[in-house]
Parts: C-alpha cells; structure tokens; sequence
C-alpha cells in the first residue's frame, strides 16, 4: 500500500474539477492494477475508511469512490460498473465525467479548458456559450421579444446554441479546418462533446493548449461574425476567419513558448 500511496503523491490538489476526479480514478484504479486489486476487486476495499492520519490524496481517493456510489446509487451498482468496465481494461472516460458532471450547471467544470492560454475575451464567450447565455435569437425570443428566428451564417434554419455550434454548415466547416490545421482528423462534435473532450484531455502539453486555445478562438469568431451579419451588415467568409483563428492562436502560443519559434509553432504557422 505505501508504494501505491507514493505513487499518488502527486495528485497534490485537495480541490479537483469533474475532469480531475476522472483522470484520479484513471490514473488510480487503471494506471495502478494493484491499487485496483486492493481497493475494487477485494470486497473490503469498498468499505476501507479515511482515519486523521490518512494523507491527504489517500482522502480525496477515498472520497471520490464515496462520492462514485452517492452519484450512481449504491455500492453495488458501482461494484456492477467497476466489475463491467475492468472487464473492457479500459475506463470509460466521458461515461465516467457524465456521472460525477451530472446534469446541473457548474462553472467547475468549465475550468479545465479556461487555463491562463485562453485569451480572457474569448474565455468570457466560451463561458456563456457553454451555459447557453448568448444572446441568439431563440433565447431572445424566451424573454418575449418577437423576431424571425433565421441563422445569419446559413440562412437555413433557426439559430440555437446547438446550431450556431456546430450545426450550422458554416460553422462546421470553420472548425473542421480548424481541426484539420491543428493536425486532428476527427469530425467536428456538438458543442457539449467538444467541450467534454478538451476538459478530459487536458494537461499541461503544447497540444492541448494548443486544442483549448484554438477553440475558444473558434467559439469567439463564430459569435463576432454572427453579431457582425446581424447588426452592421457585413460578413466575412470561412477561411478569412480561419486565417484570423491561426494568426491570434499563433501570437498566443507564441507567448506561452516564451518567444521562442520552436518546431511546432513552426509548423502551424506554414499550416
Ligand atoms: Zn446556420
């Protein structure tokens, strides 16, 4: 136990985000398969409890799995999912966010993507996107004003949240190219999916700030285009505000690398 205990040693935040908790349980439960043998698969492990000299990560671990049971229902369905996803050898990591995220809005959770690479102003769009408090034109309509619901980027259908990211063809063209210059080849996700797979792959490296960086562009682009159609008139197609994505997320990677144009910045600049 002590060398398990050593191991977690570094899980040294006592505060963890939804997507902490999820990358301890990782870490801890698949990451380590003798702490899975000692604390899910030996039925005292369920019951071990967390005394005054418990270090600190062994209390937050404890708490996590009180936690686990409180959100699923019992200590038995946990022991059904622990039992059903070992057998896969892997966890399911966005299943896993979901019942620990819930369904009710927490700010907590939005914290992983909105780290100091993220530009403020497009922190603050992200946010209220994420919390559907942008003012489009359905959540306008809710506080009775009585206006024709049509998408300015498409034309082709009503501006919602989940239109205006990603629904919409013009939008999902624009993060399509944004993944694609950022070397990913996945097909662009709803706005929730997106957002759940920055919060689940975040750390510390050039890529993931990178991903967060470049997303948040997006998000904010997207919203100035939409308010630049509808109230003064003009509009700028996909690629001129790819190109001003690349440039902002460039000169902020830029910043973050100290100065200094290393391969990757290098790289994305000539993409
Ligand atoms: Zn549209």
């Amino acid at each position: 136990m002590s060398k398990i205990r050593s191991k977690l040693g570094h899980w040294a935040s006592l505060h963890l985000t939804y997507a902490g908790k999820v990358q301890l349980l990782n870490s801890a439960i698949f990451g380590l398969e003798s702490f899975w043998e000692y604390i899910f698969k030996q039925s005292s492990g369920w019951e071990l409890a967390a005394t005054a000299c418990s270090s600190p990560i062994w209390q937050q671990v404890l708490a996590i799995r009180d936690e686990f049971i409180s959100k699923v229902g019992s200590e038995a369905e946990a022991k059904r999912l622990f039992q059903a996803w070992a057998a896969r050898g892997k966890l399911p990591l966005q299943e896993v966010y979901s019942i620990f995220h819930g369904t009710h809005h927490d700010l907590r959770w939005m914290a992983p993507i909105l780290d100091g690479i993220v530009l403020p102003k497009h922190a603050f769009v992200t946010t209220l996107a994420a919390h559907n408090a942008l003012a489009t034109v359905d959540n306008v309509c809710k506080r009775g004003v009585l206006i024709a619901n049509r998408c300015v980027l498409c034309l082709r259908a009503a501006e919602t949240r989940a239109h205006l990211f990603f629904g919409c063809s013009y939008s999902k063209d624009l993060m399509q190219q944004v993944l694609i210059w950022q070397g990913t080849t996945r097909q662009v996700l709803s706005l929730k999916h997106e957002l759940y797979k920055l919060a689940l792959s975040r750390n510390r490296s050039w890529r993931s700030k990178l991903a967060r960086c470049s997303f948040s562009a997006a998000i904010y682009f997207l919203w100035q285009e939409r308010n630049l159609r509808v109230f003064d008139g003009a509009s700028r197609d996909v690629s001129t505000l790819v190109k001003r994505i690349k440039y902002v997320v460039c000169v902020r990677m830029y910043a973050w690398s100290n100065g200094i144009f290393n391969s990757q910045l290098l790289q994305l600049l000539l993409g």
